[in-house]
């Protein structure tokens, strides 16, 4: 029996033989022979034709047995096969440095590859997986390969190191009971597949194609993100039995997924979403959301070469906004920079870009781009509740000047004529400075969110996107609770509230921690709200803060984790 963990990102249990998916990566050709460049500028349009007319069906097949917004990845996939740049540049390289058509695609992908690797948001890095795709697709169609389809004969878990849109889409359905990859994080088309069909997802589990056998019986526990490799009879039927009971369980708290999330002893807490797309926004009332915790803007931005006008952002927002009738709404200003390639912004290369000119420092060097996006969210708040959150603040005078730049807004809009609604302003607390200094911060802001990826990211030292650290990633670290135990301490002391909105506050362990150290609100990836609501209805909040005091004195997250477990077992949640 070996027990792997990684990165859970759809929440369920499953039980089944593992289906260990192993791909080629289709490699350079490196051709000795003089090129024929009509030849290979030929052979490239007719690969390219050819790649389309796949891509379409494969969009309708996944249309049929999917639904529409997965299919719309496909979309962006025909999209970018039309950009004449992208055409061009293959062409070029083909008739100026005289590489084969294989050759060009590789390297053109290669390049756009790596730039979007290198970008920390995480839905921009996601996207590198979609361009490894097609130049795997456009290269198998120039050598004129034979399409696999991935036939699942028996109910079964795919492990694979990484799965794209067009393997995904090939999938049988029918006998499919989760995924475990090597890649991939909460944004990969993998893990929102997985949250669509209702299967557990695990990822960024390092080896797993080698630790994993085709035909092993492996458990994936979509809530804690543990993969078990031929467990013991006994592990087995634990699961088995934990499996029946997540069931029924899953299935009541869907049920009263619209209901408040009230402790057993009365008392509420605000179970809202994160939001990065106008699609989940839709996911987010489906699951209950008590309103949008985290609405990560960077999909305004995501494709375009020019930042979208004032009166484009604020219809995209302004839909979001309406669709929560009144409830919070919390948008967080533009989360880009560094190592990202906004198009209309230049960023010089940076050495450690998680380090770098990102998130509001960014913004405040490109005043035009925030007030733009803040004069789009201003005017949206006359439709909602709206609140304004400045993301990455390591400094008081960042809130200061951003605050700045907002005021000025404000009066030129009302020099206008234009109406804004009533708004208040929020920080993320993500970088270690912000959090010793909370008390400080407090003064100039209505509410923190502790955005707990990055924080565990720069207290820990551990970058969130290396998987040769992942073992030292964790946001139960006693580090970080005794950092969000004193931002919620000093919050209130001031009559202000806390939020948590990193991938933590959809973790199962860590639930009653936040809950028992004080904390407010816990936003999260929306399939994960009916879970989050139903622990918190399944606690005793005295017992969650009898938990919390005693996790602050732990020595490290795997103790904190055993108390938080024990405490889950003894209400039948574990
Ligand atoms: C975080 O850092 O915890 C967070 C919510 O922001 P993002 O994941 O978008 O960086
Ligand atoms: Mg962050």
């Amino acid at each position: 029996m070996i027990k792997l963990k990684g990165m859970p990102t759809s929440p369920g249990i499953a039980i089944a033989e593992a289906f260990v998916f192993k791909k080629e990566e289709r490699r350079r050709v490196k051709s000795k022979a003089k090129i024929d460049i009509q030849r290979e500028i030929s052979r490239f349009a007719q690969a390219l034709e050819r790649t389309k007319r796949e891509i379409k069906m494969l969009r309708d097949k996944v249309m049929r047995e999917v639904g529409d917004k997965e299919a719309a990845i496909f979309d962006a996939h025909i999209l970018m096969l039309e950009d004449s740049s992208f055409i061009s540049k293959i062409e070029n390289l083909i008739r100026r440095n005289g590489l084969s058509a294989e050759d060009a695609v590789r390297k053109t992908i290669d390049e756009l590859v790596e730039m979007f690797e290198r970008m920390d948001n995480i839905y921009m890095r996601a996207r590198a997986e979609d361009l490894r795709d097609l130049g795997n697709q456009l290269i198998s169609n120039l050598l004129l390969e034979k399409k696999t389809h991935i036939v699942l004969t028996k109910p079964s878990i795919v492990i694979a190191k990484e799965l794209l849109p067009s393997d995904i889409a090939k999938l049988e359905k029918r006998y499919l009971l989760g995924f475990v990859t090597e890649r991939g994080g909460v944004t990969s088309h993998v893990s929102i597949i997985a949250r669509t069909l209702g299967v557990p997802a695990v990822v960024a589990i390092k080896d797993a194609t080698k630790h994993i056998r085709n035909n092993d019986v492996v458990i994936v526990d979509g809530y804690t993100g543990d993969v078990i490799i031929n467990p013991s009879d006994e592990v087995l039927e634990q699961y088995r039995e934990r499996m029946r009971r997540y069931e029924l369980r899953f299935k009541a708290f869907k049920e009263a997924c619209k209901m408040p999330a009230t402790t057993k002893d009365n008392v509420v807490f605000k179970v809202c979403a994160n939001v990065g797309n106008p699609d989940e926004a839709y996911l987010a009332i489906e699951n209950g959301a008590d309103g949008i915790g985290l609405l990560r803007t960077e999909f305004l931005i995501m494709n375009t070469n020019e930042l979208p006008s004032e009166d484009d952002m604020f219809k995209k927002l302004t839909s979001i906004v309406k669709l929560f009738e009144g409830k919070d709404v919390i948008i967080r200003t533009f989360d880009v920079g560094g190592d990202k390639p906004v198009p209309f912004i230049k960023v010089p290369r940076e050495a450690n870009p998680f380090l770098g000119l990102r998130g509001t420092r960014l913004m405040l060097r490109y005043k035009e781009v925030l007030r733009r996006q803040l004069r789009a969210i201003l005017r949206a708040s006359t439709k909602g509740n709206v609140k304004i959150m400045f993301p990455m603040i390591s400094d008081i005078d960042e809130v200061i000047e951003a605050k700045k730049v907002l005021e000025d807004v404000v009066e030129e809009l009302k020099s206008e004529g234009i109406g804004i609604g009533k708004y208040y302003v929020g920080i993320m607390i993500e970088t270690p400075s912000a959090a010793i200094l909370a008390d400080m911060f407090i003064d100039y802001v209505d509410f923190f969110s502790i955005g707990t990826n990055d924080l565990t990211q720069y207290t820990l030292a551990v970058d969130r996107t290396n998987e040769e650290v992942a073992y030292l990633f964790d946001h139960l670290h006693p580090s970080i609770l005794r950092l969000i135990e004193h931002v919620v301490r000093v919050a209130h002391e001031k009559g202000k509230w806390v939020s948590v909105c990193g991938e933590m506050a959809s973790d199962i362990e860590a639930i009653p921690i936040l809950i028992g150290l004080g904390v407010d609100e816990l936003s999260v990836a929306p399939p994960f709200i009916p879970v989050v609501k139903g622990v918190i209805r399944s606690l005793h909040l005295k017992d969650a803060k009898e938990l919390a005091r005693k996790a602050l004195t732990m020595k490290r997250a795997s103790d904190v984790r055993g108390l938080s477990r024990k405490l889950l077992t003894s209400l039948g949640l574990y």
